[in-house]
């Protein structure tokens, strides 16, 4: 049987894990990109990315996160790098504000995932570097973590190598009906994936733009106290703190306490220079005082202003053109496509090579805001 051409544009953790499942359903796969994959300005470049199952009420986004958690595991054993580390995930519910942590508890009793549940005096004896008198209760989900996500695109995008597929470097473009081009020609394949994260909204100004919102985010790496592990993966876990805005993750390999107040920020993807904003540098700190009292006079180490595309109902895009039956759109982030990772691919693969419909969530559109409820994303 001919084996598929297909043509990946985008070297994010979408086109690569995309790519990846492709190759290995006998596709013959060329990734393109116009930079080199893992590199800076990527949304998916960074030291590391939040693994979780915690989708509120949310059961298929769930499912996935549990189903990545094994891919990925399988994935470190494949490529032989350490791109997962299982410190837990902790999510601070807020009191007052607790629904959609009330049903992520129904979620995972549902679907048995395990998870233990603090109340809010009780959570310093088991995470000391938390100060939460604001606070309701915990969950703590043991089987999440983190992902070492530059290191996972580096071993993505030699293990699609190792698959036989191509990876080079070119800029795509898009004509006047929105079919993709190379170098002033039409691209030529079965299928045409595109998986160029948020590039994506300007390339489809008719389709994606519409549907669709870039934001920057800056995020701040703090130094741990000298001579102490107590801010290290091996006794603090992630957390997400959506009364705070704010999600974290714990020093890793040397990294720092990686912290994030989340205050949507413009961008231009092409022309800012990727650095921080200096007024989130003070409005971090404050956040790191009030919530981590040993981290107070600790020094921002490194930092990293890169960008999210946001959907209005935050589900992913996995659909193909309205009027290219080759061309199919892969991504839409939403702030928590990384660690879906390698089931997204799976999943668009398959769609791709017409195994399967599309899931209704991840059509075009239209698409509607959802309430902090029925969210995955509890926004
Ligand atoms: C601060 C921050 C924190 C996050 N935290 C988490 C988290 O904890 N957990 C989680 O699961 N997710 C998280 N996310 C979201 C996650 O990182 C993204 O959803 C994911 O990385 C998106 O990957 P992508 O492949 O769609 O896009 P990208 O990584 O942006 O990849 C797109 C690629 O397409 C290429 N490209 C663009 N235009 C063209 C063109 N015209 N021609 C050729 N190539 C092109 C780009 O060069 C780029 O390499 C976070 C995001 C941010 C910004």
């Amino acid at each position: 049987m001919r084996r598929a051409e297909v043509i990946v544009v985008g070297g994010g953790i979408a086109g690569l894990m995309t790519a990846i499942a492709l190759a290995r359903r006998g596709a013959r796969v060329e990734l393109v990109d116009r930079w080199e994959p893992g590199h800076a300005r990527a949304t998916s470049s960074d030291y590391n990315r939040v693994i979780r199952s915690i989708h509120g009420r949310d059961v298929f986004y769930t499912r996935w996160a549990r189903e990545a958690r094994l891919r990925w595991l399988e994935l470190e054993e494949e490529t032989g790098q350490k791109l997962y580390y299982e410190c837990g995930t902790l999510i601070l519910a807020t009191e007052g504000h607790c629904n959609w942590e009330d049903n992520t508890c129904e979620t995972f009793d549902a679907l048995g995932v395990p998870y233990q549940t603090y109340a809010g005096v009780d959570i310093p004896t088991f995470f000391p570097q938390f100060k939460v008198d604001d606070i309701k209760y915990a969950i703590y989900e043991p089987e999440a973590g983190m992902i070492m996500a530059h290191r996972s695109l580096i071993a993505g995008a030699a293990l699609l190598r190792r698959l036989g597929g191509t990876v080079r470097r070119g800029r795509v473009v898009t004509d006047g009906e929105e079919y993709p081009m190379l170098d002033g020609r039409r691209l030529e394949a079965d299928l045409i994936v595109i998986a160029t994260g948020p590039w994506m909204a300007d390339m489809f100004p008719r389709t994606v733009k519409p549907i669709s919102v870039v934001a920057g985010v800056n995020v701040l790496y703090h130094s741990t106290p000298d001579g102490s592990e107590m801010f290290d993966l091996t006794r603090m876990p992630c957390w997400i703190d959506h009364g705070m805005g704010s999600f974290g993750l714990p020093s890793v390999e040397g990294s720092g306490v990686k912290a994030a107040v989340v205050i949507p920020d413009k961008i231009d993807l092409d022309n800012d220079e990727r650095l921080i904003r200096r007024s989130m540098v003070a409005r971090t700190r404050q956040y790191i005082d009030r919530r981590f009292p040993g981290l107070v006079g600790q020094k921002v180490v490194d930092s990293k202003f890169n960008q999210i595309i946001i959907t209005p109902d935050t589900h992913f895009i996995i659909d193909f053109h309205p009027q290219h039956g080759n061309v199919l759109l892969a991504g839409g982030c939403s702030g928590h496509l990384f660690k879906h990772g390698p089931v997204f691919g799976e999943f668009a693969a398959g769609v791709g090579l017409r195994e399967y419909a599309t899931a209704d969530r991840f059509r075009l559109g239209p698409r509607r805001k959802l309430s902090p409820a029925e969210s995955p994303s509890g926004r």
